[in-house]
């Protein structure tokens, strides 16, 4: 739970019901579980940006792994000289398939497919095995010289990130007309014109950046965040290296008309 504690610090209460406060609160996990798994006190954020929280827009991805015995994709076919097998983005159920090796004669693993969106709600409902089952299948119809059952070692592992509690979702896919929806949560971490009760929270993280689904944009505006914790705790950064805060007024996105 987050909420404003009497002192005016923020309330942080954790899942066994332990509270502590803080002067200043960052929260990176996926802005929809501030209204699902987390209990947030809707005072904490205005309106405007609970819509923009809310609105946020999330692929469904799946991935499914499995262990094998050696990385024999390595080996040449006799024939034609050719790997055995290699990454293999396609336009069936797998669409991208990927190969890890750890050293030649280890047991390597297979990302038997990556997919977004509609790929990843087909094998949404499905336990492992019978997507491992379809996978192979495709597979197979690629590679039929290649007897990936008989490889296999150990029980498949595998993801969907729209169905974990923590993520309900991959990564932000923003819509269009979502820009000010993202420029909202961009431009949080400035909070010298927010009144005290919106203060002190702070939001970082893939879909608070403009490049969801890359880390990079996790990163930056995670610098943003300590940016403007250190600007609220009344701190700032050396003149001659100007962090976020500092730098705002000239780089901040472009404001437009809503
Ligand atoms: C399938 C997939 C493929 C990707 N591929 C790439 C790629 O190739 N290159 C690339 O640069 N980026 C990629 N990304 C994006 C990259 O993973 C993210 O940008 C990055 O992980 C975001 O970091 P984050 O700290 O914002 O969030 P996350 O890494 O998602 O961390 C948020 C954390 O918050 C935790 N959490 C949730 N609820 C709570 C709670 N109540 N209390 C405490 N903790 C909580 C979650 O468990 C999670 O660990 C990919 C992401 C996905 C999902």
């Amino acid at each position: 739970r987050l909420a404003r504690a009497p002192d005016g610090a923020i309330a942080v209460t954790d899942r066994w019901g332990h509270e502590r406060r803080y002067a200043a609160v960052l929260s990176t996990c996926q802005t929809w579980l501030l209204t699902t798994s987390i209990e947030t006190d809707e005072r904490l954020f205005s309106q405007k940006l609970w819509m923009a929280l809310d609105r946020t827009r999330y692929m469904q991805s799946s991935k499914t792994f499995v262990m094998v015995d050696r990385p024999f994709w390595r080996d040449r076919d006799p024939v034609t000289n050719r790997y055995r097998m290699s990454c293999t983005l396609s336009d069936r159920l797998t669409r991208g398939t990927y190969l890890f090796d750890n050293g030649p004669d280890r047991p390597a693993v297979i990302c038997l497919s990556y997919s977004w969106m509609s790929d990843a709600l087909k094998v949404l409902p499905l336990p492992p095995e019978r997507r491992v089952a379809l996978m192979l299948r495709a597979l197979s119809a690629i590679y039929p010289d290649v007897d990936l059952p008989a490889r296999i070692i150990g029980d498949p592992v595998t993801i969907s990130w729209e169905a974990d509690p923590g993520f309900l979702g991959a990564f932000k896919g923003a819509l269009p007309g979502h820009y000010r929806y993202n420029r909202r949560m961009y431009c949080h971490f400035m909070q010298d014109d927010l009144p005290p009760e919106q203060r002190g929270l702070f939001l970082a993280g893939d879909e608070i950046s403009f490049t969801p689904a890359w880390a990079e944009g996790a990163v930056q505006t995670a610098l943003n965040a300590v940016g403007g914790i250190v600007r609220h705790l009344g701190g700032a950064a050396p003149a001659a290296n100007p962090g976020p805060a500092e730098s705002f007024a000239a780089l901040a996105p472009v404001e437009l008309p809503e």
